[in-house]
């Protein structure tokens, strides 16, 4: 079955479309500056193929649903196209990004499941109301196609209360639903599975902690294939130093920046999102050009690095505290997988716990997934690339195929 995972965010949408049958990718791209003047839709045909052919289209693009017509029209045109008719795509799989409490799986889409996601909103104001235009659109184009929501919450919602719970009055909870949700839940999934078929274990007996290290960040406890503990929280701002999100913050900054500089809200909001973490420290928030400034003597890029690498220790540390026992360890994401200076700090000390690299197992550059840990480590440390569009896929397919039963 051919499938179209659809990421749709306030002004993009990225799409992958997919053969089932052997997991290629048959296209993928990006719809990208949805209601401005020089939108720019970009697809890349048959990547799988020596990196396949780029087709782009620039033009004004008002709306998602024009976006998405757009797209869908570069996989079915003619001389391009990677498919004959839209009715050659089985299903559509959407990513949400939250579920709040109401799903702890993906399920097939329906108006009550739209209500659902709407009634989230104000968990997630910037993200769910763009997956929703997204959702809408598909449905209007593709009718009849089973359409799944595979939510970026789900895998979370096994972690107990006395890790989701945040000390505040509990009526917060009981009326408002301020609790920790965790992110990243597809990726966490994916390399936990991923991790557990190459320990030769069913992932249900597998221990694992899976370090999620890109522009976003986070951290999960995995106990017998279940998330028990994740770093990010309410929102996605909480735990780790970001690109440029700030993590663990002691929350009476809010009120300092409040009383003694005088900032509203939504600048104290826009701060903490935009312009803290990596580039709050050092004014850049990719890694690799903090290296670089690294090599030339920058300090505050030096700080910045160990700023990040030292929170990622205190958390992988907490985990295993969480765990008791760790079978597998797993760096993934654009920093996670690229970044053998930021994986060895981030495990500096561990000897003491019995973990240790293999310095040149972890210089190695792959694209398929890599043990880095000794071979008298007592955890095994892999670098396992994450791939959420094909986790949404597959997530689908078994949707589908437990509604047939
Ligand atoms: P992601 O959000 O997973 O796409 O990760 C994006 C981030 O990965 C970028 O902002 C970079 O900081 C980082 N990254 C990508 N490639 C490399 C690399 N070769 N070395 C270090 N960091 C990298």
């Amino acid at each position: 079955m051919k499938v179209l995972v659809i990421n749709s965010g306030s002004s993009s949408i990225k799409y992958q479309l997919l053969d089932m049958s052997d997991e290629t990718v048959l296209a993928s791209g990006l719809v990208e500056r949805i209601g401005e003047h020089n939108g720019l839709v970009r697809c890349q045909l048959f990547p799988d193929q020596n990196g396949g052919r780029q087709v782009q289209l620039e033009e004004k693009i008002p709306d998602h649903q024009s976006g998405m017509r757009r797209a869908v029209d570069l996989l079915t045109n003619g001389e391009n196209g990677v498919i004959a008719e839209k009715s050659d795509i089985g299903a559509i799989c959407h990513r949400v990004v939250h579920g709040g409490e109401d799903f702890q799986k993906p399920i097939t889409i329906n108006e009550q499941v739209i209500e659902a996601i709407e009634k989230n909103i104000p968990l997630a104001p910037l993200h769910n109301p763009a997956n929703l235009d997204g959702i809408r659109v598909a449905r209007e184009l593709f009718p009849g196609t089973p359409q799944i929501a595979v939510f970026d919450t789900a895998f979370h919602q096994t972690i107990p209360d006395h890790a989701h719970i945040y000390a505040l009055p509990y009526e917060y909870y009981q009326e408002h639903r301020v609790r920790r949700y965790g992110f990243h839940g597809t990726s966490h999934k994916y390399v936990a599975g991923e991790c557990a078929a190459l320990l030769g274990k069913p992932l249900e007996e597998c221990n694992l902690i899976t370090v999620h290290l890109g522009n976003g960040c986070s951290i999960t406890a995995v106990e017998n294939g279940c998330s028990v503990d994740t770093t990010l929280g309410m929102t996605p701002l909480e735990g780790l130093v970001m690109g440029t999100r700030c993590g663990d913050l002691d929350p009476a900054i809010h009120v300092f920046l409040h009383r003694q500089l005088g900032y509203d809200i939504e600048k104290i909001d826009e701060i903490l999102n935009k312009r803290s973490g990596l580039k709050g420290i050092c004014g850049m928030n990719d890694m690799r050009d903090i290296h670089a400034e690294i090599s030339k003597g920058n300090e505050r890029a030096r700080l910045a690095l160990a700023v990040q690498t030292y929170r990622n220790r205190k958390y992988i540390a907490a985990y295993m505290a969480v765990l008791g026992r760790v079978d597998g360890l797993v760096f993934t994401a654009g920093i996670g997988e690229n970044d053998p200076v930021v994986r060895e700090q981030s495990l500096q000390g561990f000897e003491m716990f019995g973990i240790k690299l293999d310095p040149q197992l972890n210089s190695r550059r792959e694209k398929s997934p890599f043990l880095i840990s000794a071979a008298d480590s007592k955890v095994a440390v892999w670098v396992i690339p994450t791939n959420e569009e094909l986790a949404i896929a597959r997530e689908s397919i078994e949707v589908l195929k437990s509604t047939n039963d």
